[in-house]
């Protein structure tokens, strides 16, 4: 898929809502054993959450375990915690980490 300038657009789908967005507006998160890490740049299997409100309070949620669905592995319940945090703080910046 190309936008008007020619450029290719990489669609990720939002692990909670299920919506496509353009890569580069999506949070990506990364786990590395216990870690989570919402650097883009980190290797590693990433999976995508949008700057909806909804998306991230629903991807931290445990109970919904959308990680282990997106990861197909067991989420610790450390790891949601992280991603609470890190929602919060996404939240009070306006979508910014
Ligand atoms: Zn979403």
């Amino acid at each position: 898929m190309k936008n008007e300038q020619g450029n290719t657009i990489h669609l990720r789908r939002c692990v909670s809502c299920g919506k496509r967005f353009e890569k580069n507006t999506l949070i990506r998160v990364t786990i590395h054993g216990e870690t989570v890490s919402l650097d883009s740049n980190r290797q590693g299997r990433g999976a995508y959450v949008c700057r909806e409100k909804e998306c991230l309070t629903a991807a931290a949620n445990a109970k919904k375990n959308v990680f282990a669905r997106a990861f197909k592995r067991k989420v610790d319940s450390a790891v949601y915690e992280q991603i609470r945090i890190l929602s919060e703080t996404v939240q009070e910046n306006n979508g910014k980490i």
